[in-house]
């Protein structure tokens, strides 16, 4: 892939993430890595004005190089791609659920074994931080510890991705499922699957949709 595809592929993101409802205006932020550093949409320019050339590069030593400023929250995704190989996308969104739990500084428990996608037996929500600082990117750091996604209180979300894709269905999960959460709390208290189901369900889902490695299945 090159560069202007990648680019081209970021503001793609950004207008399904609206699209789909997991976000709305210009608050949320997709980024992608990209060589020694990652490409990173703007901060303050609506997603339906943004051209390839305002997508803004922020190098391995966190100098931005662009047109425009990077998003304002362009830390913790700097961070992320600093501390996690494995991770080459980053969708956040405000999305009404997950920002309504946080706002509760609830973490998600493994009310539902989907929790699972986010890899571990919850969805964690990091504590209070003013945005667009150190402290909020070291805050989600820790809450995203052996997970892809995590809430950020009073403010929203972040998933991961292997890729933009992945990224973006990631954080819709995390959505749907916030808001089955809250659904399920309206109306009691939901049943908590034990940590030894969870375990199974982890293993199950690191092998789900790949091919067959000639081991006996059961
Ligand atoms: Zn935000």
């Amino acid at each position: 892939m090159t560069e202007l595809q990648l680019r081209k592929q970021i503001i793609g993101i950004a207008l399904r993430m609206n699209a789909l409802g997991v976000n709305r205006g210009k608050s949320g932020n997709v980024s992608a890595r990209w060589k020694s550093g990652f490409l990173v949409t703007p901060s303050g320019l609506a997603y339906k004005k943004t051209n390839p050339v305002d997508i803004v590069f922020v190098d391995a030593k966190a100098k931005p190089v662009g047109k425009r400023e990077p998003s304002s929250e362009w830390r913790f995704h700097y961070d992320i791609y600093r501390t996690r190989p494995e991770c080459l996308a980053v969708v956040h969104t405000h999305s009404s659920f997950a920002t309504s739990l946080s706002c509760l500084r609830m973490e998600v428990p493994a009310f539902h074994y989907m929790i699972a996608v986010a890899g571990g037996h919850n969805i964690r929500c990091a504590p209070y931080a003013t945005f667009g600082t150190q402290e909020l990117s070291d805050n989600a750091l820790a809450a995203l510890k052996g997970r892809k996604a995590c809430l950020l209180a009073n403010h929203g979300a972040i998933a991961l991705g292997a890729d933009l894709d992945a990224a973006l269905a990631l954080a819709v999960e995390v959505e749907s499922l916030c808001e089955q959460y809250w659904r399920a709390l309206q109306i009691g208290k939901p049943v908590i699957l034990p940590d030894e189901e969870m375990a199974v369900v982890i293993d199950k889902f690191r092998t789900y949709g790949k091919p067959a490695s000639g081991k006996q299945r059961t």
